[in-house]
């Protein structure tokens, strides 16, 4: 993650230039986030704290390991049998960008790539080199040195935490091989999840959408992409979307851990629970889904920019 906290000079939200598209965006829901009325995308001014004590001491983060894994690992083998579609795996070099745990180093490891992590929190990086994993500390792209290249450059669930995405995907294709991949997984804005937390939002019940722009907690959402504008980004970059892939956003096994990695059980998180746990093969339906896996690729032939 790029993220450099820019404190209190932050402009308006009201009124920005939507990323994607340049319309200006509208406040929407809460006083921090405003919504583009033209291609759907949204901004928050929620502020990266990777390295604040407070919050990180907040989260359990057993818990939240432990109802996060199953999930990830299920969508981590799909997103590399999606990349393993476009170029072989064996021996391709990884930056994965926001690498956390290590959980995608380590599966694409098993696969034979040449993995490295890029992380900018310290006990993250620590618990990923525990587990045999190499990680850079740092962030994307100021970690990479300007004549490394990658073949494969992963970023999941980490491009909606990133205020400049314009300059991080200019990165990535300056730092791609040529015909290397982007892969990018997203929360969906156009997903079930999201729709059904704005509109309970709108009617007070804020809980569900502060959960989904991770509000209060040390890396918060900056961006809520459609899966089309994400494209739209992607494209200008030079980079050629080649696939678009609904994954799983809700897993019944770990739900309950997931749903706790912030302080104890309250009406709320159960009610969640068990509409979640019932309502789990609708959620995964690929119009609902509340995770997309973008693919693009570099040009085969490097071209002048
Ligand atoms: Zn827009």
């Amino acid at each position: 993650m790029s993220a450099t906290p820019s404190g209190l000079t932050a402009p308006p939200l009201a009124g920005r230039p939507c990323l994607v598209c340049g319309t200006p965006i509208e406040v929407k829901v809460t006083e921090w986030s405003a919504r583009c009325p033209s291609c759907g995308t949204w901004r928050s001014t929620l502020e990266p704290e990777i390295e604040s004590e407070a919050l990180q001491q907040e989260i359990d983060t057993d818990a939240r390991a432990v109802g996060l894994k199953k999930l990830r690992e299920g969508n981590n083998e799909r997103i590399l049998d999606e990349i393993a579609t476009l170029r072989p795996l064996e021996a391709a070099s990884l930056f994965d960008v926001g690498s956390a745990h290590g959980w995608f180093l380590a599966a694409a490891s098993a696969r034979g790539m040449e993995a490295e992590g890029i992380e900018p929190e310290a006990g993250m990086a620590d618990h990923a080199r525990a587990h045999g994993l190499s990680v850079r500390s740092g962030y994307f792209p100021a970690a990479v040195s300007a004549d490394e290249r990658a073949d494969v450059i992963s970023f999941n669930d980490v491009l909606e935490h990133i205020p400049d995405v314009d300059a991080t995907l200019e990165a990535c294709a300056q730092t791609l091989r040529p015909g290397g991949i982007l892969s990018v997984n997203i929360p969906n804005a156009t997903g079930l999840a999201y729709r059904m937390a704005s509109s309970l939002a709108r009617i007070g019940v804020r809980g569900p959408y502060l959960r989904c722009w991770q509000h209060g907690l040390p890396s918060p959402h900056t961006h809520y992409f459609p899966a089309e504008a994400l494209i739209r980004v992607i494209q200008r970059h030079g980079l050629v979307v080649r696939r678009t892939v609904p994954l799983s956003s809700v897993q019944r096994d770990g739900l309950w851990a997931r749903l706790h990695m912030v302080g104890r059980p309250t009406p709320l998180t159960i009610v969640s629970f068990a509409v979640l746990w019932l309502a789990a093969p609708l959620f995964n339906r690929p119009g609902n889904s509340d995770i997309v896996l973008v693919l693009a690729q570099a040009p085969a032939e490097t071209q002048p920019r």
